[in-house]
Order: C-alpha cells, then structure tokens, then sequence
C-alpha cells in the first residue's frame, strides 16, 4: 500500500491522504454534524492516521463541518450557515451551551446526537467555539422545541451531577444508560412518519414476449454458456427461490412494448443486446433490486438505464407532478458519471432532463440546474452528500437508484456517504448495484441496500477480453523503467494509442512532464488535475490530438475508449482483477491489441496470480516471473509457519494493502475460486 498514493474523487471525500502541505498539525476547534460523520471531534496531530479525518472535514467542495477552523474560510463555505438554507420547515434555532457539556449531548460515537435526533425529529448540529458551542437545530418548530428541551435537560442533568464540569465534558455517558428497545422504537416511529405521505410507486413494467417464454430450459442453459457463461442467481434468502426470468436475445424481446425505446435503440444502430443486458432487463423490468457484477464495457450502463426510463415514465404520479428527480446514479469517479450522463443523453428518452453532480465541478452552477428541475441525476457521493446535507436536493422523489461501481465507490471511502445519501431516499425504491468484483464489503452494502435481489455475474476476469490481447511481461529493475517506458514510445507506430497506467499521481506528472519536454504530444489524467483539464486530457485522447495518455487507475476508471492499441503498465496495478481491467481497455470491439507490463520485485506477490492469467489467455510466461512466484509462495509459506494467523487469509488487499490477497483463495473467496465458472453453485457465497 505505501507505494500507492490513493487517489479521492473530490469535494466529499479524500482517503489516506498523506498529510503532506495541506494538512494541519495543530487542534483546532471542532464542528460537529451528526449526519456528517467523517467530520472529527478535534484530532491532534498531523500524523498520517489523523490527518485524512481532518482532511475530509475541509472538502466538503464548498464549506465542510468545521467553521471557525482555518478549512471554512473559503466563499462557499458560508453556504452551510443556517441562515441560507434553502429547504426546511423552520428557521434554525440557535442556542449555546458550555464546551464542557458537549460531551454529554454528543454521547459515545455520536450516540447520543443521535438518539436525541430520532427522538425528537430535528436535525441537530454543533459548533464549538473557544468557551461555548453553539448547537443549531433543524426541523419543524415542535421537533426543535423538543430537541432544545431535552438538550438542556441533559446539560442540566450533567451539571447536577458532576459540579466539575471539566470532568464532566470528558465522561461519556455510561452504555447501561442507553435505553436501545426505545431508540429502535423511536426509530421505526421515525420511520414511518418520514415516510408516510409518499406517492404509490409501481416497479412491474415486464411482459415475457412468447418467442422468450418458449425457450426451454436447455435452451436457456445453452444461450448462457454462449454469452460470456453468463451467471443468474436468485438471492432471495428466505422462503421459495423465484424463477430467474429468461434472457431477450433480441432488443423487441424485452421492449416490444416500449415503442420510444425500440425507436432509440434503432437510433444507436446497435445490432443486438449485449449478455448483461439480456439478463438485466427482464430482472429489472420485473421490478425486481439486481446486483450486476460487469465491467466497464460489457453495456452495464444501457442494461440499467432503459429499464429506468420506464420505470419513471410508468409511475402513476406523472413525472410533471412529482417534486424532484425519479431516478438517482452514483458512481465512484466524475469521469464515470459524465460517461453515465452521456449514454443516458444518446438515449433521449421522453425529454428526460439529467444532470451530472459532482466535486470539482462548477457547484453554484450544479445546484441552479437542480433547482430548475430535473428527472434523473448522476453524482459522485461527495457532492451529492455536500447538497444533500445542505438541503439543496431533494431525494424524496427518487424510485430508481443506482450504485455504479459499488466497489470502486467502497475503496474510494465513499461508504459513509452512501449510507448517509440512502437515509433519504424512500426505501421501497428498485435498487441496482454494478460492481465488477464481489468481495465482502460490496456484499455488506448489497445485503444492506438491497431487497432480494437477483445477481448476474457477467464475470470479473473476464478473459475473453483479455485474449484478444497480447501481454508482455517483463522484469525489469525500478530504476529502469523509465528507459523502457521511453523506448515503448519510440517504437510507437503512427496508428498506434497508448494508454500508459501508473500508480502515483506524482508519477503521472513525472512521465509526462518528460515526454513534454522530448517534444511528444502527451496529455495525463490523475485526480489531483483539475476538472476542466482532466475532461480536455481525455477529449484529447478519444479525438486523437495526443496519441499518449498517462493515468492512475482511479482517474481512468470507466474510460471507454475504443481504439486504444496498446497498454503499457508501468507501474504494476494494486491487484489482478485491476490487471485485466486496465489490458482490456485494449483489443476492443474486435481489434486486437497489445500490452506490455513492468514487474519489478516490489510486485512479487503478484506474481501467483498474473501466471494464470498469462496461461489462460495463451500468453508466453517469463522464467522469472515463474521463479519470483515460487519465491514468493515459499516466502508466505515460511511465514505462515512463523506467523498462524497469516494462514487466515482474509479480505486483505483492498481494505488495507497488506497481505496475502485472501479473497481470491482461501477462506471468504468464493464462486471465483480457481478461476471455474461452470457448474458450481456460485450463490454459496452470499452468505454474508
Ligand atoms: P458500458 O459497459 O456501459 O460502459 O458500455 C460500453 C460501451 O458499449 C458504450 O459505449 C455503449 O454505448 C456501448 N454499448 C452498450 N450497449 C451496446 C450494445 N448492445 N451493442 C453494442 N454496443 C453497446
């Protein structure tokens, strides 16, 4: 993990951040929101493990938890201020209490904040000052009657009963204290109000055509095994398994009863449904919440967004009458969701308006578009948050939600935001989730978010896209990279686009910095540039101006380029299933394509799992690369012996780069074991 300097998206969020120049390294008065819980009581220290809490409370992308700390001096930050909110029943009352009492209100982890806030309904925020805080509620004037009554009851409870008010401020209240029965009871109270006068919704919009209803089981069977051996399962964990729906082959199959659909589809010129997307859409057209484990360019985007479009235009309440948007995308990275906006532009559908919200962007210009109405939304989870907990959308309206990429968004930190951005959205909504790998945390949020869904797995190493492609694998030393990267370059053919992946940001400024300077047309994509430079690096890639883009994985995620000819992996990626992402990205849409790829000893773990993957896609495997394999696997075995609890395994590599890389063998691993994708019953592994 220390070679990688992890990238954010934007305003919301920033994960391990190292606490270089921006991060500050005294304790400053903290602001404390309970819904926004990244923002941190005050932590001391500019040490690597504080400073990205720290971090995070200043990028809000237009003002963040802490007013008064030297992060809120920016011009949109006065946005947050009470006073400008733009929703809310009620002016916010102001009132203040001691520093020393802030302790008892907030309670263990926010415990009591928010015990305070289901009981009463209000919205409850607080601002420490030097000598007193000044707590801000929200909400309607009998919720903020109530919260400022029990407030004060507990100020004046913890006075009474600890004259030392210091020690007081630093005792947390006792758990015995906390009645739970009573917050679950509140909460389901909370619950039901919250939600009660909602619109009806429908989510059935499928009628099997007769040509699909026919098809026999074997038929069925034999048309998976075809298409990329599709899986579909049923996760539906109590009572009967349902029927998984059989899969349209052909575009009227699933929308013959959508004539503006079909016009569109007929539009794009497209020839016929892609595998997930004959899959999907009789799941999602059935109403049913779907997890599609897919990759970029396998068509995840068109196989959920026309089956959202009907969902929306079938409402009973017309679109006209509802107050906010129907549909909701969020995806890990701006580049993604303005490739989802996009595709959901090249389909027009009704004159659906979308918007794309996200940090770095243009945040006053954003939520204009939003105040003047729009049907479907495309954000990342920071801005999204950012808005949401300024009560500038409404997420009320939303039926239709998408989690694009759930893995990506969970590595990127994005799942406080989630769970925050989903406490406002009805929760009889349909739901899909993308995700192109299925490790324990993906299968946390699914169990969370999603109602028995139905999973299709379209597969995550999916080697076919890969065997197009011829992989070079060589060893080199650190310190000649460079060189090779260089001499890659100068063997380029005129035809040739080149995608050059690495891990650091720094080192993407680096390499094309020097190819500059040699006088090559070069452009770089990472998360540190700009918005507007980002979006110009990669109009000038796909239009051809340059002919060379260097990227980290995050900043090229979702990329869909299609006449990339040759990838060069010059820093090796954080794990296999990234590995074949980033060859695919060449040897598209029936070109054949090239990629060539550095290991250095540093990435000796790597190299069990890249052998077979070389293997199975018929590619020449280097000596060394067998011998930096069996070195390493006897390495992990000396160290098991030393160490038993290594041999757990464990979900390792994404949560926090150590290890072994258990989820592939293992323990929790599951239905991708070995790479098989025949017979066995993959759905084991949803047990969570
Ligand atoms: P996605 O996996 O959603 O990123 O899609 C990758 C690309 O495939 C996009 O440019 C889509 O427009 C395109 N696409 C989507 N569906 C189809 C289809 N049925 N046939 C051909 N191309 C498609």
């Amino acid at each position: 993990m220390s070679d990688w300097e992890d990238e954010y998206d934007e305003g919301g969020v920033a994960i391990q951040k190292p606490a270089t120049k921006s991060a500050p390294t005294e304790w400053k008065p903290p602001s404390y929101d309970s819904r926004r819980e990244n923002v941190c009581f005050g932590v001391r220290g500019g040490g690597r493990s504080g400073a990205p809490r720290e971090w995070r409370a200043d990028r809000g992308g237009g003002g963040g938890g802490g007013e008064g700390s030297e992060y809120t001096s920016r011009a949109n930050g006065s946005e947050r201020r009470p006073g400008r909110r733009t929703f809310g029943d009620e002016r916010p009352v102001t009132f203040t209490v001691e520093n020393t009492s802030v302790g008892r209100v907030i309670g263990r982890g926010g415990a009591k904040i928010r015990e305070l806030e289901e009981s009463t309904g209000a919205r409850i925020k607080i601002n420490r000052g030097d000598y007193e805080a000044e707590v801000v509620l929200f909400g309607s004037s009998d919720a903020q009657q109530k919260a400022k009554e029990m407030i004060e009851d507990l100020v004046a409870d913890g006075n009474s009963r600890f004259p030392n008010a210091l020690q007081a401020a630093d005792v947390a209240p006792a758990p015995a204290s906390i009645d739970w029965n009573s917050i679950r009871e509140n909460k389901d109270k909370y619950e039901e109000l919250k939600w009660k006068d909602l619109p009806p919704m429908k989510k059935k919009f499928y009628t099997e055509a007769e040509s699909v209803s026919m098809l026999t089981a074997e038929e069925v069977c034999q048309w998976r095994k075809e298409n990329n051996n599709i899986f579909v399962d049923d996760l539906k964990e109590e009572g009967e398994k349902r029927n998984i729906p059989n899969p349209c082959r052909t575009f009227l199959e699933a929308f013959e009863l959508y004539p503006d659909v079909m016009e569109n589809i007929e539009h794009v010129g497209f020839a016929k449904p892609t595998p997930i997307q004959s899959q999907a859409w009789p799941v999602l057209l059935s109403g049913e919440d779907l997890i599609a484990i897919a990759q970029t360019g396998t068509g995840k985007t068109l196989a959920y967004l026309l089956p959202g479009f009907i969902h929306m235009d079938g409402q009973p309440l017309p679109r006209a009458e509802q107050d906010g948007p129907g549909m909701l995308v969020l995806t890990p990275t701006r580049e993604l969701a303005l490739q989802v906006e996009t595709e959901c532009k090249k389909y027009r559908y009704k004159g659906y308006k979308s918007i794309c919200i996200y940090g770095g962007g243009d945040r006053r210009g954003q939520i204009n578009l939003v105040k003047c109405g729009v049907d479907i939304v495309i954000a990342t989870p920071g801005r999204l948050n950012d808005l949401q907990m300024n009560e500038l959308i409404s997420l009320r309206s939303i039926t239709y939600l998408v989690l694009d990429e759930a893995d990506r968004m969970l590595d990127m930190g994005f799942e406080p935001q989630i769970m925050k951005i989903l406490l406002d959205i009805r929760p009889d909504r349909q739901t899909v989730m993308t995700s192109a790998t299925w490790p324990t945390g993906v299968r946390r949020l699914a169990k969370s978010y999603l109602k028995s869904p139905m999973m299709v797995y379209v597969g995550t190493l999916d080697l076919a896209a890969v065997n197009t492609v011829q992989q070079t694998v060589l060893i080199v030393h650190e310190e000649e990279k460079k060189a090779y990267v260089f001499d890659f370059i100068r063997n380029m053919l005129p035809q040739d686009k080149v995608l050059i992946f690495v891990g650091k940001k720094l080192v993407a400024d680096d390499l094309s910095s020097d190819m500059c300077l040699q006088g090559l047309a070069v452009q770089s994509l990472h998360g540190d540039r700009e918005q507007c430079d980002r979006e110009e690096a990669l109009k000038d890639f796909k239009e051809s101006r340059v002919r060379i883009l260097v990227a980290t994985d995050l900043a090229s995620r979702g990329l869909d380029v299609a006449d990339i000819t040759r990838v060069f992996n010059y820093d090796f990626p954080r794990n296999i299933e990234e590995y074949v992402h980033r060859v695919g990205r060449t040897g598209r849409a029936g070109r054949s394509g090239a990629s060539v790829t550095l290991v250095t000893r540093e990435n000796w773990r790597m190299a069990p799992e890249l052998i077979p993957i070389l293997e199975r896609a018929g590619q020449e495997v280097p000596e060394e690369l067998v011998l930096m394999a069996e070195r390493y696997e006897k390495h992990k075995r000396e160290k098991e012996l030393c160490n038993p609890r290594e041999r757990e395994g464990g979900e390792g590599r994404r949560g926090g780069g150590g290890g072994g890389g258990g989820r592939r063998r293992g323990g929790g691993g599951g239905w991708r074991d070995g790479g098989g994708r025949g017979g066995r019953d993959r759905s084991e592994n949803w047990g969570f």
